[in-house]
């Protein structure tokens, strides 16, 4: 049994505070809520939602529900509480956040093992360790942080571009080429005049995210919405990212009028982003503009873009696999923190901190699931992204490994891709010696 401190009360902190306690740890989960606030939560509650109360869809064939069959499977207490405080809300899980976030400091307050203190953390704690202090994690800390990683290891906002799955795009209009010939590194969607003129015209009109005042983004010239760049006139596109130039349409030998560029975001070539995409037009709009580039009519959206203020560490450059600080393995990040975007998400990762701390102070060494499920794939995005582009990412299938033969029927695939995720999940579960939380059989 080891002192372990865990940093933040929030999804992913109280998650690895439960796992850890009922490992037998001593546990001191510190939470500043109660003696300093957050521009966004409302109240001092442990697992406060700061916003929509859905975890999103509980079907193993979509990502998010595989996401959760390996939750369970490792004790989730985030999603015991919201089975317990659910609401109708089709094959999404719902709940009632006030009854969820009390469920939370329930379970919290049920383990012995685990002591609550109200404070702010100032500074990285000796001793094995959890940081989760999330998206808005206090200016103190931030500032330890940034003295531990470097000015490049800690980002204040996220700036993201949509990304689309590679077998959802129009291969007879998109083509791979890089600008000059050189290496056809990047796919690309010309446009014609019409074409370009009329999707600038409805970037312009789209209707964009409001947020909150404290979320206001102090935007750099270099990072602009991709709807701010069309307002600015119909050509700034086309002199910016869309910008035809060095690259020539296969089809007609020309140059285009302008030209979307994607660009890869895994190795297996799956996931490609909209390269200066960054938006924030509502879902509902990204939709509806977005597939109006040439090629994209029936794209699959992996993750659309945004903006918002979000602290996370640039996991590829300064931490190792499990997420520890270099030269200090028992100092574990989790939560959004880490570069994982959205609740399940987050406290997936508190999960797996709390099993490898377990490990890191019995001397073992810390481990993380095969890249054909998904908190392995999550994690492999999160280890070998480019630094340079690295921003955070939610659960989606273009993540885990492809299967070894293309399946055109988008409803088949996914079941195959889920099957193999749970087999593989509870095979790593085995040779890892951790034994399920559930009957494996009660989550097909
Ligand atoms: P949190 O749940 O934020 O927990 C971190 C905790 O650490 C907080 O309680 C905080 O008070 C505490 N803390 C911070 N600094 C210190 C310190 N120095 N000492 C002690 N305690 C500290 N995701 C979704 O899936 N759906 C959404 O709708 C959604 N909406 C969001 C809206 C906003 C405004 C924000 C900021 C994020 C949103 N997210 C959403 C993203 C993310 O999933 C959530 O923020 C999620 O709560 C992250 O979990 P976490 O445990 O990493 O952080």
């Amino acid at each position: 049994m080891a002192e372990i401190t865990v940093v933040g009360g929030g999804l992913a902190g109280c998650e690895a505070a439960v796992s850890l306690a009922r490992r037998g740890h001593a546990v001191k989960l510190v939470e500043m809520r109660g003696v300093k606030g957050t521009p966004a939560h409302q109240t001092d509650d442990l697992g406060e939602l700061v916003c929509t109360n859905s975890f999103k869809s509980e079907d193993p064939q979509n990502a998010h529900g595989q996401l959760k069959r390996e939750m369970r499977l490792l004790g989730s207490v985030l999603l015991n509480a919201a089975d317990r405080t659910r609401v109708p809300a089709g094959s999404a899980l719902a709940v009632d956040r006030r009854l969820f976030a009390t469920a939370m400091s329930e379970a919290v307050a049920a383990e012995p093992g685990i002591e609550v203190i109200r404070a702010e953390i100032e500074r990285l704690p000796d001793g094995p360790t959890v940081i989760a202090t999330g998206p808005l994690t206090s200016d103190a800390l931030s500032a330890a942080i940034r003295g531990a990683l470097g000015d490049e290891g800690l980002a204040f906002f996220d700036a993201i571009a949509p990304i689309v799955h590679r077998d959802s795009l129009d291969e007879s209009i998109v083509f791979e080429a890089g600008r000059f010939e050189e290496s056809g590194d990047y796919l690309n969607c010309p446009m014609d005049r019409d074409s370009y003129e009329a999707f600038v015209e409805a970037l312009r009109t789209g209707e964009a995210h409001e947020g909150h005042d404290w979320d206001a983004v102090p935007y750099f010239e270099g990072c602009l919405p991709v709807e701010v760049m069309a307002s600015r006139g119909v050509d700034t596109l086309r002199f910016g990212p869309m910008k035809p130039i060095g690259l020539s349409d296969p089809r007609t030998g020309e140059r285009p009028w302008a030209v979307v560029q994607l660009r890869r975001e895994d190795r297996a070539g799956q996931m490609w982003n909209l390269v200066g995409f960054q938006t924030r037009l509502r879902i509902g709009e990204q939709r509806r503009v977005f597939t109006m580039i040439p090629g994209l009519a029936d794209a699959e959206f992996l993750r659309w873009g945004s903006i918002h203020r979000n602290s996370y560490l640039n996991f590829p450059q300064r931490l190792s696999d499990h997420g520890g600080l270099p030269g200090r393995p028992d100092l574990v990040f989790a939560g959004q923190l880490t570069g994982v975007e959205g609740y399940t998400e987050s406290a997936a990762s508190g999960l797996l901190a709390a099993l490898n701390l377990d490990r890191i102070v019995a001397g073992r060494e810390p481990v993380v699931p095969p890249a054909t499920t998904m908190i392995g794939g999550l994690y492999r995005f999160l280890r070998e992204s480019t630094p340079k582009h690295f921003q955070p990412m939610n659960s989606n299938w273009g993540l885990i490994d492809p299967l070894n033969r293309r399946i055109r029927d988008k409803k088949q695939k996914r079941r195959l891709l889920a099957e193999r995720a749970h087999d593989d999940f509870l095979a790593w579960l085995d040779q890892v010696e951790v034994a399920p939380a559930v009957d494996p059989g009660t989550l097909m």
